[in-house]
């Protein structure tokens, strides 16, 4: 693609990221902002104007979806096969292992499960404690480079909540490492510290993969913990460019390790550092980006408020059900309504806070036919075609390269035929061998079967054929679709009933933020005042978020668009303006026909005086100007112009068309 055509469908500031000389460089900006878009044109942009080479270029994300989606979008803009994308565990594990063999060591055994080591080593806390809560505790002090020694100190100090009291947590993690060491095994924490470590000490290796990569993008940034940041440094050294993209309202990993702070920080960590931020959202309506944004709340804000661009779309809607199983099948019947020609189920999703919560709604999807997908199914790797793949990899002789292994495959995906599950499979296949060559030169058939291993683990497969998602509002991250069920908003799962600490309690404000932000037009919340866990049935009460969509709903219902743009204008002239060159804006409605005008503002001043609220929740001047500029003679012309969505137009457009025709002709 030319670079020219790369910029096309970008806003001013969006092309700012794109077209910066700074770096390294930031890209911040609130949920559907066009950051990830902003990401992906950079990279073909700064490849089209030879500013960059795509074999030098390394995309980096924290899951395997959100590299996928990396991947694909890179894929359009046709740079895909040439630029390596991947998670920070792929891409350390495919360096550690060219170190490997370049050093002709033995790769260490990976250890896939912590649980496997950690249960014998419960002793008499047994009854008291999961092995996976332990798992999950070590993985934090992992990823924050805490030693079993400082562990103590370190969950002390940030007010850490360990499934057992610090003591005996530190002596059962000090256990693990031990056992582990003494079976020869690594985990899958200790990759990153170890191509860190090696980044830090082998002068060789280092300036290997600086020249490889020397243009480094990283997506959803403010995921990134210590560990990584370590191993990010290492990559990057002194020279090569480095571009990061986040929003720090959507930082939602902090109790895995994660810390904002290296995205929030990020100037003054590197100072000369370029920093755009993007002003408009270009996923949701104006109404569902109201209500996120009351639920952020001023002072839980850390980006400039958004601009709304997408037309009107219908006012969000909070509904309470008497038992967690109404709840179920009202949305399984909500679902059915919506689905139809031009709606296929894909666009549907109803997220839930927790992965039990999906179980009530499978029953329910059953029931009602509703076809459904859940993410976290059956793992990708244990696929019976996947399965038999990698059998035959595993078969072939070491003489055949793996690039021709690869066309094999790829070969028989295109046999496989349709787009059934199969082929979706080992399409899934195929792209993960290119993922894996990319970073790694001397790709083998043996690397790409480690290299699987610790990267792909238990990621569910692609299924094919059209159904609702069924996800929780972590998985949801990045991901968007037009209608949105946000189900058992409820003290206890929202926020969830181990978030005590004001910390803990803004992560999950920011959650229910990702969650709502996830609506392109339609945005339904719900609860139950009675749910049943296991044989006990509990009395619910609303989520302390809910009342904040409420009064938003509200808002919104008495025809008031205008609350929160009052409330972003107040926000962005109180934030310190951000330098940005200057933008060329034409004014829509200079040209107004002043007659036109004259009567819409008439009308508009009687309708207000009518139902009794200010002239502006009816109509802003600038969309009065607007109509009276385009002078619209139908509903398709009326609905096209800026500030006038299907609800306004419901309510208000006959009477502005015969305005319009009655004024227009003089
Ligand atoms: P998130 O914070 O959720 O990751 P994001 O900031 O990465 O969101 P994108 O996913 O890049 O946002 O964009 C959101 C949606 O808006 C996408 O469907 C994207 O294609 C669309 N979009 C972004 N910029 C524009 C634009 N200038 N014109 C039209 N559509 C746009
Ligand atoms: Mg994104």
């Amino acid at each position: 693609m030319d670079a020219d055509a790369l910029l096309e469908g970008l806003d001013p500031a969006q092309r700012d990221a794109v077209m910066s000389d700074a770096a390294p460089l930031c890209i911040l900006a609130g949920a559907g902002s066009g950051k990830t878009r902003a990401l992906t044109r950079r990279i073909a942009y700064r490849i089209a104007t030879g500013t960059a080479e795509a074999e030098h270029v390394l995309a980096l994300t924290f899951t395997r979806k959100a590299a996928g989606e990396l991947g694909n979008r890179l894929g359009a803009l046709g740079v895909r096969n040439r630029v390596a994308a991947g998670t920070f565990h792929a891409i350390a594990y495919a360096q550690l292992r060219s170190r490997w063999a370049d050093r002709d060591e033995r790769p260490p055994a990976l250890l896939d499960r912590k649980v496997r080591l950690l249960a014998p080593l419960l002793g008499r806390h047994r009854a008291s404690v999961q092995p996976a809560d332990l798992a999950g505790e070590i993985e934090w002090a992992k990823a924050r480079m805490v030693t079993p020694e400082r562990y103590e100190a370190e969950a002390a100090k940030t007010g850490r909540r360990p499934p057992l009291p610090a003591a005996a947590m530190a002596a059962i993690y000090t256990g693990y490492e031990a056992e582990k060491r003494k079976r020869g095994l690594v985990d899958f924490d200790d990759l990153l510290m170890l191509c860190a470590s090696a980044l830090e000490t082998d002068p060789g290796f280092t300036a290997a993969q600086r020249w490889r990569f020397r243009h480094l993008f990283v997506d959803e940034f403010q995921d990134v913990n210590p560990v990584q940041f370590r191993l990010l440094e290492g990559w990057r050294g002194d020279g090569s460019d480095l571009c990061v993209v986040g929003d720090p309202n959507q930082a939602i990993y902090a109790w895995n390790g994660a810390d904002a702070g290296y995205l929030t920080g990020f100037r003054a960590r590197f100072p000369g550092a370029g920093v755009v931020q993007l002003d408009a959202n270009y996923r949701s309506s104006p109404q569902v980006l109201a209500v996120a944004n009351t639920v952020l709340g001023a002072g839980h804000r850390h980006t400039r408020p958004l601009r709304p661009n997408r037309g009107d779309g219908p006012v969000p809607t909070v509904t309470c059900h008497p038992t967690d199983v109404d709840e179920a099948r009202a949305v399984a019947r909500a679902l059915r309504d919506r689905h139809g020609p031009g709606r296929p189920w894909s666009q549907l999703a109803v997220l839930t806070r927790t992965n039990a919560q999906s179980v009530l709604f499978e029953e329910a999807f059953r029931a009602a036919r509703v076809p459904y997908r859940v993410r976290g199914g059956g793992a990708f790797l244990d696929q019976p075609e996947v399965k038999d793949a990698l059998a035959d990899l595993r078969r072939s002789p070491a003489r055949v390269p793996f690039a021709s292994q690869l066309a094999d495959l790829e070969a028989m995906a295109v046999d496989e035929g349709g787009t059934d599950e199969r082929r979706l499979h080992i399409d899934a296949l195929v792209r993960l061998g290119r993922e894996y060559t990319a970073a790694d030169p001397a790709a083998s058939a043996s690397g790409f079967l480690g290299w699987l291993a610790a990267t792909v683990r238990a990621d569910e497969p692609e299924q094919a054929g059209d159904a609702v998602q069924l996800v929780t509002f972590h998985r949801a991250k990045g991901l968007e679709w037009p209608v949105v069920f946000l189900a058992g908003l409820e003290r206890g799962l929202v926020p969830i009933g181990h978030a005590t600490t004001p910390e803990d309690r803004a992560e999950e404000r920011r959650l229910l933020y990702v969650a709502i932000t996830r609506a392109e037009r339609e945005l339904h919340c719900s609860w139950a005042e009675r749910r049943t866990f296991g044989s006990r049935t509990q009395t619910r009460t609303a989520s302390p978020y809910l009342s904040a969509v409420e009064a938003a709903c509200r808002a919104l219902e008495a025809g008031g668009e205008v609350d929160w743009r009052r409330l972003i204008d107040e926000q962005r002239s109180r934030l310190r303006a951000v330098p940005s060159p200057a933008r060329s804006k034409v004014e829509v409605g200079r040209n107004a026909d002043p007659h036109v005008l004259d009567a819409l503002k008439a009308w508009r001043s009687s309708t207000a005086k009518a139902s009794g609220v200010p002239a502006y929740v009816i109509f802003h001047d600038t969309t009065l100007a607007a109509v009276a500029e385009a002078k619209p003679r139908d509903r398709a012309a009326l609905l096209a112009l800026p500030g006038l969505g299907p609800v306004k137009a419901e309510r208000y457009g006959e009477a502005i068309l015969a305005l319009v025709a009655e004024h227009a002709v003089a």
